[in-house]
């Protein structure tokens, strides 16, 4: 049995519902924390006019009386005792409320004022402390079919047997700060009775979050920072150059940037832990090329570790091809291999056979072991997260590290959120690129979209077109991926070859689908954004957005990503009938950096992370952005703790790092 079935009122449906939220048990459902209040101003019932709207304290007086009407309507009625006089309450179907409604129980009304009756028409009540304070009533995101006010009666039902109130913040800063029990907050952000509470409270477990994410971070950068001449590599920089020169390509200046940088990690006596990040199309993946070949030079072997079994191949094979001259042994290891396959695999990484092996993280969290790791790789660091970071300081192995991301973060965030690293910026993007032309356009000029897609498809070019998701979610009238998929063969399925790729398939099906576009035998590839990051077929040059709304710009910037990765011109048509001006950045610029500080000023951090959240960053309640002061003290604050060596004072917070540590 689910946990969340002990709370009153919790059954197996609304389980569903609650899971939609992502909330699983019952540490869950406490940190669901509203989104928003309303505060409400008390009323004096003596100067309030006929019919005005009215919020009211008082004791219940007499028992409620209960009139059915026809068609399940129901009117409720008794009398409250206020501060001023004794009046009436009338109120309309809220006769499930009754056995709460005790006489001499404090109630607050909400309802329209009926001076010449005497009588409140309610249309709620809140069962409060009496105060006179304003009253705060918490707003929270929820799903179709959980309604509002049950979710926050599961909520409060849930404060009532819960008792993990686990104090992540040590008590000397506690005191410093003057934050209030974790207890208090939680109370106080689910019930607030005051707003100066209410504040104390939203800052306290702010603090925490921000306070635990940093110590994380500095327990990280602690680690990685003993010296030691073992981990000096002397670099050939002439091969590396030559090497270079045989590329099929000129290196862009900030790519030539990075290398030195990485070279020069090489031959200091500490780890290399460097994050690389680039806007899409940037390059990056050469600078990692090159970084390896560095490895290999002095000996040492490299592992580059992807998201998906299908950018493991397209690195693969690339990679292969810009070393068949040279005699790296290049390897892939992903999960359809059979076992004898990868058996051969870990014995040849065993006896450095194997100069590089390229797969999922499976290569390092499986027992695979290393002749001589020299260097391990992630490629879309956004979609690990801060704890395979940590994964591989717990393995043991302390090999040099690059992390390459394309979500580009504003550097004074990016040195504090990723302060365990240093940073490279490739900025530029490749000579021969053509500008993405980004068009906005409202779903009546769905014919002029089809006639560009059909332009490009007469080209021999192909198409990927992001659909609304299949759940229909929420109440949102998001088009249909079905309907699209009927629509778009209506159009074209004569000519040209469609497929769809949504969640719903299976891996295996998703890898044949994505092979056979890779592949130049699909034309236009209809996906959800399952769509892989890091993807690259330059013959693709069109990319249709439907219902952008919903995405946060660096979300649109990154999938529009997936074309312009020729010299061929590329499109990308948003369709959208709202919010035209914030899409309108978009059609303005192709520049990362500048649309993720639009996004970062509009949202918060809220799409930073791309569509994919790393789990670490997804905070409950903090916002790196708005919350940057705090963060900031937080940072202070979590070095000086790791500085003093406090772990072993505070078990409970050692502890919360390290299992935050195993999860992944
Ligand atoms: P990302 O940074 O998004 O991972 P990639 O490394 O996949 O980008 O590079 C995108 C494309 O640009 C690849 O086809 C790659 O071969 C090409 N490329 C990389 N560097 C250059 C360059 N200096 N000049 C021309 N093309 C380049
Ligand atoms: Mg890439």
């Amino acid at each position: 049995m689910n946990e969340l079935q002990l709370i009153k009122g919790i059954g197996p449906k609304t389980i569903k519902y609650l899971n939609k939220l992502n909330i699983y048990n019952i540490e869950d459902l406490i940190h669901h924390f509203p989104f928003r209040y309303e505060v409400l101003n008390r009323s004096n019932i003596l100067q309030a006019m006929q019919d005005e709207k009215v919020i009211i304290d008082g004791k219940i007086e007499t028992k409620p009386v209960i009139i059915r009407y026809r068609g399940r309507q129901n009117r409720m009625s008794f009398r409250l005792m206020t501060s001023e006089l004794l009046i009436q309450v009338n109120v309309y179907n809220r006769a499930f409320l009754v056995n709460h409604l005790l006489i001499g129980r404090y109630i607050t009304v909400i309802g329209k004022w009926d001076k010449k009756h005497n009588t409140i028409i309610g249309n709620d009540i809140i069962f409060t402390k009496l105060s006179n304070e304003p009253l705060i009533i918490p707003i929270y995101h929820t799903t179709t079919g959980l309604n509002k006010k049950n979710l926050h009666n599961y909520i409060i039902n849930t404060m009532e047997i819960y008792d993990n109130f686990n104090d992540y913040i040590p008590d000397y800063l506690v005191k410093e700060n003057q934050f209030i029990s974790k207890k208090e907050a939680l109370i106080n952000i689910h019930q607030p009775t005051n707003e100066s509470l209410l504040k104390k409270a939203i800052l306290r477990l702010k603090y925490e979050e921000l306070f635990l994410y940093m110590l994380k971070i500095n327990y990280l950068k602690d680690q990685n920072n003993e010296i030691d001449n073992k981990y000096i590599k002397k670099v050939n920089k002439e091969h590396v150059q030559k090497f270079i020169m045989k590329l099929p390509f000129k290196l862009t200046n900030d790519q030539i940037k990075v290398i030195d940088e990485i070279i020069d990690d090489m031959q200091q006596p500490k780890r290399m832990n460097r994050l690389i990040q680039g806007d899409v199309g940037s390059g990056k993946t050469i600078v990692s090329v090159i970084a390896i070949y560095m490895m290999y030079l002095c000996k040492y072997q490299s592992a580059l570790m992807v998201p998906t079994e299908i950018l493991a191949r397209q690195h693969y094979q690339n990679i292969k091809q810009l070393f068949k001259d040279i005699n790296i042994k290049v390897e892939l290891l992903i999960g359809s291999l059979t076992k004898k396959e990868k058996d051969k695999i870990y014995t040849q990484l065993l006896n450095h056979e194997i100069d590089l092996i390229i797969g999922t993280h499976a290569l390092i969290q499986e027992n695979v072991e290393y002749h001589n790791l020299g260097l391990v790789i992630t490629d879309e660091q956004h979609r690990f997260g801060v704890n395979q970071r940590l994964n591989l300081i717990n393995k043991g192995i302390k090999p040099d590290v690059l992390y390459m991301s394309a979500t580009p973060i504003p550097r004074t965030y990016a040195l504090t959120i990723y302060g365990d690293l240093d940073i490279s910026t490739i900025k530029t993007l490749p000579a021969n690129r053509k500008e993405i032309t980004t068009y906005l356009k409202k779903s009546q000029q769905i014919k002029e979209v089809l006639y560009l897609i059909k332009q490009e498809l007469e080209l021999g070019h192909q198409i990927y077109v992001v659909a609304p998701l299949i759940e229909e979610s929420d109440n949102s009238d998001l088009s249909d991926i079905k309907k699209l998929e009927h629509q778009f063969n209506l159009a074209f399925g004569k000519l040209f070859k469609i497929e769809v790729l949504h969640g719903k398939l299976n891996s295996k099906e998703k890898e044949k689908i994505m092979q056979s576009f890779l592949d130049g035998n699909i034309n236009i590839l209809i996906s959800t954004t399952v769509i892989e990051v890091g993807v690259d077929v330059p013959n693709a040059t069109m990319m249709i957005i439907f219902d952008a709304d919903r995405f946060g710009l660096s979300t649109i910037h990154q999938l529009r990503g997936r074309v312009g990765r020729s010299n061929l011109q590329s499109y990308c048509v948003l369709i959208s009938d709202k919010e035209k001006e914030r899409l309108n950045i978009l059609t303005k610029t192709n520049d990362g950096f500048a649309i993720s500080e639009a996004d970062f000023k509009i949202r918060g951090q809220g799409d930073l992370f791309g569509y994919k959240q790393s789990g670490d960053i997804d905070f409950k309640i903090a916002d790196f952005q708005k919350d940057f002061k705090i963060l900031l003290k937080a940072k202070e604050d979590a070095k000086k703790f790791i500085s003093k060596k406090l772990f072993e004072q505070y078990p409970l917070i050692k502890e919360k790092i390290e299992t935050s540590i195993i999860i992944e």
